[in-house]
């Protein structure tokens, strides 16, 4: 997969709840994934962002 590499720090959203409270968990067996600690997210694709302005507003969760 192409993926042209931003500058910066990219800015991380879970992909469900479009929430910035992502946490990073690197296991050994399941390689690196993310845990959204708002809607309970787990996975290793997340959304990334360049701008905060291109952040989409959080979703209403539960
Ligand atoms: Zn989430």
């Amino acid at each position: 997969m192409r993926h042209r590499k931003p500058r910066g720090k990219p800015i991380l959203v879970c992909p469900q709840c479009y929430s910035m409270r992502l946490i990073y968990d690197a296991g050994l067996i399941t390689g690196q994934r993310y845990h959204c600690l708002r809607c309970d997210y787990v996975g290793s694709l997340v959304l990334e962002f360049d701008d905060p302005t291109q952040i989409p507003p959080e979703k209403e969760w539960k």
